[in-house]
């Protein structure tokens, strides 16, 4: 079903990008409980969890973990709370499956209980903050699961 969120993945309505891949796209909220609070969401409009393909929910928790990681780091390691609004009664409103990443300080209300505003500009430095650590992470992943010896192999060192 056409949603907002439609429209953010067609690019008719901007958003602080975090990352976007074939499959999913990543955005800070725009009504953020907490400063960072991201959404990740399938490309495939499905309303429900149990409505997304397998082989796509896999691919979802991916993106969902290497985001929600990047989140913290960007935080200092902040916790957080991973939070999907499964249908009208469990409060989702946009129905366009999203997961909710809000990070959460120590003695910070319950999820949704409060929202903040960003000062003008914080939006997109927070967004930049994420994406950076994001960014680091990623090159991180495939440096430590490049096997040494291939290393050595491709820059000729012995
Ligand atoms: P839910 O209640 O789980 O359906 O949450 C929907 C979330 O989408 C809310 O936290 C909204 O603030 C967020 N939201 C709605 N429209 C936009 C938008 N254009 N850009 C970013 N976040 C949005």
């Amino acid at each position: 079903m056409a949603s907002i969120f439609t429209k953010i993945i067609q690019g008719e309505i901007p958003c602080e990008k975090i990352i976007e891949t074939d499959a999913e796209i990543a955005f800070l909220d725009i009504m953020p409980s907490a400063s960072g609070h991201t959404l990740v969401i399938p490309k495939l409009e499905v309303m429900r969890l149990e409505d997304l393909p397998e082989t796509q929910a896999i691919s979802l928790m991916r993106t969902l973990q290497q985001v929600a990681k990047a989140v913290s780091t960007a935080f200092d390691g902040i916790d957080y709370n991973l939070i999907l609004n499964n249908g009208a009664n469990a409060g989702q409103e946009v129905e366009h499956i999203h997961f909710h990443v809000l990070p959460r300080a120590e003695g910070s209300p319950g999820p949704f209980r409060k929202h903040i505003q960003y000062a003008e500009g914080e939006m997109q430095e927070v967004g930049a903050r994420i994406r950076n650590c994001l960014w680091w992470l990623q090159f991180l992943k495939i440096f430590t699961r490049t096997d040494a010896d291939e290393l050595c192999r491709h820059w000729n060192w012995q």
